[in-house]
């Protein structure tokens, strides 16, 4: 049974937290953790100060785990896991957020120092402060709550606050389920790093990218003699309107995901020649493709390369096909999976509103559990200002998510 009254007592304590909530996340900000592939310096000092802040509140067996970082002036990137005990330890509940933040971008686009977090009308400003501290300091406060209100949960929790997520994970979440033991299958993995305005967005899935380079060589020429030449962007033109066939070979649609259905663009165009009397001899153009999970990726490969054997013979020019980026879906966390269902409850409870199981374009964090065979699940209550000038947290979400982790903490 669901502990209704102790529910309404967490959900008070957690209101009582906001101004300190407010206050950790304009400390966080302060300790910029960029990756150094970014040119940061890692997340280092950042753990450092959580690793603390989690002595202090409760949390129980630590634990740092550290992915060997050359390139980072500690050596290393620190990934943190903190439990909560609870009744049973037959499971655990995680939340998962990442410590790491993209640099700033342009200042001259920022109201203010990007990490001086101020507070406007009801939101705090910041780089990180979104992406991804607001759930980070909702998860942290979540389980302050229930400590302070002495409620012991159903299963144990557990935190982690990962490194390197912005950068590929390879040595944050990557790293830790390699290296470490502590995530079990039966586990409920939530990762509140996406989601909506509303919040009725559990993202369970995820398409296949595949980002390809077309090189179109044909052979230069004086514009008024396009019969001395080959017009490579003529021929890359054509390309691109056979490429569109694509929507119909693969024509599947899933209801899961919006759009339901696999996506072919032509998107960058690279710049020819410069001047308007020249028959182009070279041409490069790239397309952006989003693919259902069902469409095995070599198979789209191998109709893209079918699709440019024909315009080489039409038009005789040779064309390149070169893969730029190629991320096959991660298999689907189930739209029933325990996960979800237990955070349609609690978003139903905190916001009376209806989540669904969705699928996206591709890119959540989330898929690095579920290529490891783990259910995670994405979501958040967040107005998607990640990475852009002025990065806001509304705090009503982030204390609201907060309710939304404490209610599934309590679920049996
Ligand atoms: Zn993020």
């Amino acid at each position: 049974m669901f502990d209704n009254h102790a529910f309404a007592k967490l959900a008070r304590r957690i209101d009582g937290f906001r101004d300190e909530m407010v206050d950790l996340q304009i400390r966080l900000c302060a300790i910029p953790a960029i990756a150094p592939a970014s040119g940061g310096e890692g997340e280092a000092a950042k753990a450092e100060f959580l690793s603390a802040y989690l002595k202090d509140n409760g949390f129980r067996d630590i634990a740092l785990v550290k992915a060997p970082d050359l390139d980072a002036p500690a050596g290393y990137r620190p990934n943190l896991l903190a439990f909560y005990k609870g009744i049973s330890s037959s499971r655990t509940v995680w939340i998962m957020t990442h410590m790491d933040v993209v640099p700033p971008g342009e200042l001259s686009q920022w109201k203010g120092d990007p990490f001086k977090a101020w507070v406007e009308k009801g939101r705090v400003y910041g780089r990180g402060v979104e992406d991804n501290q607001q759930d980070m300091v909702a998860s942290l406060f979540a389980v302050k709550a229930l400590q302070a209100e002495g409620i012991a949960p159903p299963a144990d929790i557990g935190i982690a606050l990962v490194a390197d997520e912005e950068t590929g994970s390879a040595k944050g979440i990557d790293y830790v389920l390699r290296n470490n033991k502590s995530f079990r299958k039966q586990d409920l993995i939530i990762v509140p790093d996406a989601g909506d305005e509303k919040g009725t967005m559990i993202e369970v899935a995820e398409k296949s990218i595949l980002w390809l380079k077309f090189k179109t060589l044909g052979r230069q020429a004086h514009g008024s003699t396009p019969e001395k030449g080959v017009n490579s962007f003529k021929a890359a033109s054509f390309l691109v309107t056979a490429l569109n066939g694509l929507y119909q070979t693969y024509a599947g649609r899933d209801g899961l995901f919006d759009p339901p259905i696999s996506t072919f663009e032509p998107t960058k165009k690279e710049a020819n020649v410069p001047n308007v009397n020249t028959i182009p001899g070279e041409d490069v153009f790239y397309m952006d493709s989003r693919i259902l999970p069902k469409y095995p990726v070599a198979d789209v490969e191998r109709a893209v390369r079918k699709i440019a054997d024909g315009i080489e013979k039409k038009f005789k020019v040779g064309i390149t096909i070169e893969v730029q980026q190629k991320a096959p879906a991660a298999p689907p966390t189930a739209a029933q999976a325990p996960v979800v269902l237990a955070l349609k409850r609690a978003v139903k409870a905190v916001y009376r509103k209806e989540a669904k199981a969705k699928g996206i374009g591709g890119g959540t964090v989330a898929a690095v559990f579920r290529r490891a065979g783990f259910q995670a699940a994405c979501w958040s209550k967040l107005d998607e200002t990640a990475h852009q000038p002025n990065e806001y947290c509304v705090i009503d979400n982030m204390v609201g998510n907060a309710k939304v982790f404490g209610h599934v903490f309590l679920q049996d």
